[in-house]
């Protein structure tokens, strides 16, 4: 297992962020902080486009990257040694650092923070890559090399890694605004959320059940997938709106073929009155061009007519394969697929219309008491706070770090 008392993480498109980037880094910093609250960590500082991370005592670098994966805006985490002050005491520390390493080749590379070092960085790669040359016998290859020693020299002297993983990318969780992501029990819900809070929302959630003639352990189920997501971004509010009274009004009155596209409507009425209650901006949603009925692009346009938020649909373009390889990696997947009595089907019509128009769900849905019947569910609405979110064993660690325990 390798233990660390230094991890070193760099930052995504943050540097690109011009007059912001401050606000955004001090966003990251906080979030690090957050993501590392139960580990003895004693400082993190934030030199320009990267996070330093300092810890009291030895940690294993696995849970640090575990962590660490949940902070949005990291594009790279490397476990780092402190080395010293002086090139010589690099070069004393190089055998400890390769011992076990047989590259074809290598390459230094080497980032010199503190301005007022007397060498330049060329200087400083000429040097240790021959201290490294004639230590191994390896060749160089500076255009694609197996191993790159890295060395970082700020004020405190010399930083060394060889070895490097993906962070999450994306921007600050929170520094894009807030959002309300639909978050059913399923599989592509939780995967849209997380691809929405990547880019920097904030996010609520809203559920819809039909308890009691739907299991009600589809509701644990959802609140334990905001808990799992409240790592990636901290505290949340999960709205849980009764749908029952809707839907069996709509099966009684309205046109079967019609029946899901007409519940869809009723959600995104109720969405847009949740978004508005949680100050966000925008709706989010699991859908998936095509990959049911009620998600061909007619269908789609058909529902929303009746709402003007703005409806983002982060998987709009993705296979199923693929979002389900994500809820793997983010943890989501597990929760979505475990398995709840699904006594639903007296809900969902044998032949659902795919090519609907707005025209056809105005009609189907003249007949109802609109108003009345979304007030009435906003009145049974329950709003949970999440504040303790999934304990850190529930967020998988990445493929790559399998080796690293
Ligand atoms: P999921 O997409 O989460 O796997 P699903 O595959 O059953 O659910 P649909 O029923 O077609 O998908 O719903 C599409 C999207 O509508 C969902 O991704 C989700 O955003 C929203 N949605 C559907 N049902 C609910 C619900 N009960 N509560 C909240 N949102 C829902
Ligand atoms: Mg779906």
């Amino acid at each position: 297992m390798l233990e660390v008392t230094r991890v070193l993480a760099t930052t995504n498109e943050v540097s690109l962020k011009g007059g912001n980037r401050k606000w955004f880094e001090n966003k990251i910093t906080a979030n690090v902080r957050r993501a590392l609250a139960d580990m003895p960590t004693a400082t993190v500082q934030r030199p320009a486009w990267r996070v330093l991370i300092k810890f009291s005592e030895p940690v294993p670098f696995h849970e640090v990257a575990r962590r660490l994966g949940t902070v949005f805006g990291l594009a790279k985490i490397m476990p780092v040694s402190h080395v010293g002050h002086t090139t010589q005491d690099l070069i004393e520390a190089l055998p400890e650092h390769l011992d076990g390493l047989n590259p074809s080749n290598f390459a230094v590379r080497c980032l010199r923070s503190d301005k007022t070092f007397p060498k330049t960085s060329l200087e400083l790669e000429r040097e240790i890559g021959s201290a490294v040359q004639e230590l191994s016998g390896w060749p160089v290859d500076l255009s694609r090399p197996e191993l790159t020693i890295q060395v970082l020299v700020d004020q405190e002297g010399f930083h060394l890694w060889t070895r490097k993983i993906p962070g999450p990318g994306g921007l600050p969780s929170g520094s894009g605004g807030r959002g309300s992501c639909m978050l059913s029990g399923g599989i592509d819900s939780p995967v849209a959320a997380y691809l929405a809070m990547k880019r920097g929302l904030r996010l609520d959630f809203i559920h819809f059940h039909s308890v009691p003639r739907t299991d009600p352990a589809s509701l644990e189920k959802t609140e334990e997938l905001a808990r799992l997501l409240a790592r990636y971004q901290g505290k949340c509010r999960l709205a849980m709106i009764p749908l029952l009274p809707i839907q069996e009004k709509i099966i009684a009155d309205c046109p079967p073929r019609f029946r899901v596209l007409l519940y869809r409507r009723f959600m995104l009425r109720l969405g847009d009155i949740f978004t508005r209650k949680f100050r966000s901006r925008a709706l989010i949603t699991g859908e998936s061009l095509g990959q049911v009925a009620s998600q061909t692009i007619e269908n789609l346009a058909a529902v929303q007519t009746i709402v003007n938020l703005p409806i983002l649909r982060p998987l709009i373009s993705m296979d199923k394969q693929e979002i389900i390889n994500l809820g793997r990696r983010i943890g989501t997947f597990e929760i979505s697929i475990r398995p709840h009595f699904d006594c639903c089907s007296f809900l969902v019509p044998k032949h659902p219309a795919t090519k609907a128009t707005s025209i056809d769900l105005n009609e189907a849905e003249a007949g109802l008491d609109i108003e009345g019947l979304v007030r009435a569910a906003v009145q049974g609405s329950e709003v949970i706070r999440i504040d303790e979110p999934a304990d850190w064993t529930e967020i998988p660690l990445l493929p790559e770090l399998e080796e690293w325990k």
